[in-house]
């Protein structure tokens, strides 16, 4: 710094020289217009250090070097700062900004100090920036419509500056407004931008922080007039969902169309739309079930009054089909009540199908056990069909004869397997060696023992329902008396065998004219229409064998047979069997044979009114004691039945025992084939003793025991 040097001396010498109390003398004035002549900074900085090196007594002179240093120092430390602040870009922190005027001040402050510094140009550039850039916020200020991008831009500008013009506040604000105003024009503008009413609230809110303009506050009623009316709607729709009182599809309809033009996401309304195109795929379900080939199935209707109801729409057909199907339902129960027993293991359609399975016996026995132990699940696949095959009346049709001709064959199969089977009365049969096993789940062994007529399988006696011999001969008329063994009602038929409680016919087909009147098609009536037609072909060909020529004249022979019982003179001892007088029967017409349907017992002796017959159990074991006096007196066969006759009667028997009808063919045909045998004694004896048994309330104990079955209704 050689030259500086130089300058230092001289300007500084005179300078120093002077005593403060002089410090404008004539010496000194050169010397501090050297120094008005704006040194540069190192320069201040060179003659102050002289100064302090050389230990300059303070002076004013001395303490205005010192002041205008510090200040070009703060000056220059400050230019440096909003220049670099500038080439720092964004990252600038924004609490250092000075405004335009402080900037002019400082400019002047710097120009003002007798210092040259070389930032003032970088200064004078900045503001020139400044100034420039203010012209532009100015320019895009006023003009209409304001550009956000524009204006956004600006902004970024401005805060890169370093210094905050004026009309930055504004920019801001408009910046803002615009922004919102985007915001709002985004969420409403149609079709797949809407918001939803969240959204709509929040932009409300939004809008409020907002400065107001003209544009904004339009903008803000605009969306607070929007959110009402959307409200409203979305309650109106909300209540039609919830209403205890549904609206038909046409209120919806006018709903969901007036609340389309709203261009906000309404979920009531969308689920208020939802729900009425489902109403509409439901009415179109409706229509096409009811207008098909065959009658809706109870199934479908059901499945279809189910959705129907859960639906917020009213659906003025669901009331008909709600009718329909309680209807249907009342058909079934009053067939279950017809066919069931009492706490049956069966359901209504299985009685009503033939048993499939009827060959199989472990099968069938271990499913009846199961039921009775309430661990049996309801078999779906009835006849091997389907839910979706029992829809289909065809189907049922088909897999009904199928059945029928399973079921015979299987019957056929367990005959012979269970006639194998050794009889527990025999005295020899050890439990050990019978495989016939009860419905308890014990081997029946011993007296009490009852052999099935239909699958020929043994019971006990007191696990199954039986035939009660004095409830079958009451009432007593008092007249002709008769020995008539072969009418005694001791057919005995297993609970496995007989699956129902096997109404009349003529139930059924009151059965059936009701189901005709159904205009619902399930399963149970199809099937019973299949029972029915299989249960009038049987009779028809039962009517038919009846009236062949050489049954009907054992059949006479039988009538002549007992009215010569009835004819002998009535003694005190032995005690007399009567016949009840004939039922009349609307749907005998073939054989003109009337057959019996209750046969009396007569105490000659004691008994002298039939009320008295009928109550008390006095007599009633009397009774019992009566029958079991007569047995020894019982002959038969009394009618000599010639293979060729007996065979076919014998197979009609079997296949009208595997009907689920009562049908007096039936008992016609038994009584001639029993005629043709000797009386069983001991069935007779074990049923009595049963009775006995029962009448002394030892039998039954633990099990609910079937009332009397075979009982004609
Ligand atoms: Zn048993
Ligand atoms: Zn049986």
């Amino acid at each position: 710094m050689g030259g500086s040097e130089g300058l230092h001396r001289q300007v500084l010498l005179p300078f120093l020289l002077c005593p403060p109390s002089r410090s404008a003398c004539t010496q000194c004035r050169p010397l501090l217009a050297a120094l008005t002549l704006s040194p540069g900074l190192e320069e201040l900085r060179a003659l102050e250090s002289e100064a302090r090196e050389r230990r300059f007594p303070s002076s004013e002179l001395l303490q205005r070097l010192k002041n205008c240093l510090s200040e070009a120092e703060a000056c220059v430390s400050r230019a440096l700062g909003l220049v670099s602040g500038q080439e720092a870009g964004p990252h600038r922190v924004a609490d250092v900004q000075m405004t335009l005027a402080e900037l002019r001040a400082f400019l002047d402050q710097m120009s003002n100090l007798p210092c040259a510094m070389h930032q003032i140009g970088d200064v004078r550039g900045v503001l020139e920036q400044v100034e420039a850039y203010q012209a532009e916020v100015c320019e895009a200020l006023a003009s209409l419509p304001p550009s956000p991008a524009l204006l956004q831009a600006l902004l970024e500008r401005g805060r890169q500056l370093g210094v905050e013009v004026p009309e930055a506040q504004e920019l801001q604000q408009q910046v803002e407004q615009a922004r919102w105003l985007d915001e709002v024009k985004r969420t409403l503008a149609p079709p797949a931008r809407r918001g939803t009413l969240a959204v709509m609230r929040g932009l409300l809110l939004a809008g409020a922080s907002v400065a107001p303009s003209p544009a904004v506050d339009k903008a803000r009623a605009e969306l607070q007039e929007l959110l009402t009316i959307a409200e409203r709607w979305e309650e109106k729709a909300h209540l039609c969902l919830e209403a205890r009182q549904k609206h038909p599809p046409a209120t919806l309809e006018a709903i969901i169309y007036e609340a389309e033009n709203i261009p906000v996401h309404l979920p009531n309304i969308q689920a208020l739309k939802e729900a009425l195109a489902k109403a509409r795929a439901w009415i179109a379900d409706v229509d096409e079930i009811q207008n098909g080939d065959h009658y809706p199935c109870l199934d479908d209707l059901e499945g279809l009054v189910a959705v129907g109801r859960d639906l917020p729409v009213g659906l003025e057909e669901l009331r008909q089909l709600e009718l329909q199907v309680l209807t249907a339902h009342s058909w079934r129960e009053k067939a279950s009540k017809t066919f069931l027993k009492k706490n049956s293991c069966y359901t209504l359609l299985e009685v009503l199908c033939p048993c499939a399975d009827a060959g199989s016996d472990s099968t069938k026995r271990s499913r009846w056990m199961e039921k009775e132990l309430g661990l049996y699940k309801s078999d779906t696949e009835l006849l091997g069909l389907s839910a979706q095959d029992l829809r289909d009346p065809g189907s049922v049709i088909v897999a009904f004869k199928e059945g029928e001709q399973k079921e015979k064959e299987g019957i056929l199969r367990l005959r012979r397997a269970n006639s194998a089977k050794p009889s527990p009365l025999a005295a020899l049969t050890s439990a050990a060696s019978a495989s016939s096993l009860c419905v308890c789940g014990q081997v029946p062994a011993g007296a009490g023992a009852l052999r099935c007529d239909l699958c020929q399988d043994w019971f006990h006696g007191r696990c199954v329902s039986v035939p009660r011999l004095l409830n079958s001969l009451r009432p007593s008329p008092p007249s002709s008396p008769l020995l008539a063994w072969w009418e005694w009602d001791t057919k005995f038929l297993c609970p496995l065998c007989m699956r129902s409680r096997r109404p009349r016919l003529e139930t059924i087909l009151a059965l059936l004219v009701a189901l005709q009147r159904l205009p619902v098609r399930l399963p149970e009536g199809e099937a019973l229409q299949c029972l029915t037609e299989r249960a009038i072909s049987w009779q028809g060909r039962a009517r038919q064998a009846l009236a062949s020529e050489d049954v009907s004249a054992l059949m006479g022979r039988l009538t002549d047979l007992r009215q010569r019982l009835q004819a002998e003179p009535r003694s005190p001892e032995p005690p007399i069997l009567l016949p009840s007088a004939p039922a009349s029967d609307p749907l005998r017409e073939g054989s003109g044979k009337d057959m019996p349907k209750a046969q009396g017992l007569e105490n000659g002796d004691s008994v002298t009114s039939p009320e008295k017959v009928a109550a008390g159990e006095g007599s009633g074991k009397r009774d019992l004691e009566l029958l079991s006096s007569l047995l020894p007196q019982l002959t038969g066969p009394v009618l000599e039945l010639p293979e060729a006759t007996r065979a076919p009667l014998e197979e009609l028997m079997l296949e009208g025992d595997l009907l689920e009808v009562t049908l007096d063919e039936n008992h016609s045909i038994w009584q001639l084939l029993q005629a043709g045998r000797p009386p069983d004694l001991q069935r007779v004896c074990t049923l009595l003793e049963l009775e006995k048994a029962e009448r002394h309330g030892s039998r039954g104990r633990g099990r609910a025991l079937e009332r009397r079955r075979r009982r004609k209704k």
